[in-house]
């Protein structure tokens, strides 16, 4: 599996990253460094992030969700987007993937936006809610364990101000929800998830077939 959007040739994303792309050093630094690492599927595509950050700007965000933050190329795109005084809470309880995203993010001098909470990410977003910042957020990424998309997501949508946005990752799981044949756990629980959101009358929603397919909620 390649990093081109799902049913995109190689040479037509080629082109598309040619003409479109404009990554920030640190970023491509970071990458190039990610796909040295076994799990480096789990990175986004450049192209996505590029899109995510552009979603910040749109949005006027300042304060922000990682949920999964791995290396942290999500966290770092979406600091670099945000004003100064923006905020990432980055949620991730591996201690190893994101020793690379915390140097990364100092290198790049956004380290001061990102608030790192090194913990099962429900643990997080429930402390959050319980310390009074349900409706303050203005935009989610969800990219961590799929089996818990749906708890993510509702934790997510509290947090979110009506206007906010969540964007959920992999939501195509490399074409795997479209076999009914397909009954592994995760490709079960993205299946759900997604039916879920089609029918949830608290968002507006749109899937795009970008990389993994990725699914922006927005709430009224
Ligand atoms: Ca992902």
């Amino acid at each position: 599996m390649g990093k081109a959007s799902l049913g995109l040739d190689n040479q037509v994303y080629e082109y598309l990253l040619s003409v479109s792309l404009r990554e920030a050093e640190v970023l491509t630094k970071l990458r190039q460094e990610t796909n040295q690492h076994p799990a480096s599927i789990m990175q986004i595509s450049p192209d996505q992030g590029q899109f995510m950050a552009l979603l910040i700007k749109l949005l006027g965000a300042k304060k922000t969700l990682d949920i999964g933050v791995f290396t942290g190329y999500s966290s770092l795109v979406v600091a670099l987007a945000l004003p100064e005084d923006g905020r990432v809470v980055a949620c991730d309880r591996d201690p190893e993937a994101t020793k690379v995203a915390r140097r990364y993010w100092q290198e790049a001098g956004v380290e001061a936006k990102i608030d790192f909470r090194l913990a099962p990410a429900l643990e997080t977003l429930d402390h959050l809610i319980a310390q009074g910042e349900s409706g303050s957020f203005d935009f989610a990424f969800i990219d961590a364990d799929k089996r818990n998309y749906h708890n993510y997501y509702e934790r997510a949508l509290t947090l979110l101000r009506p206007g906010g946005l969540v964007a959920i990752d992999n939501v195509l799981w490399f074409g795997s929800v479209a076999d009914p044949q397909d009954t592994d756990a995760r490709t079960v629980a993205i299946r759900e998830f997604n039916q879920k959101l089609h029918q949830d009358t608290r968002v507006e929603i749109s899937l795009l077939a970008i990389a993994d397919g990725l699914t922006l909620a927005f709430k009224l």
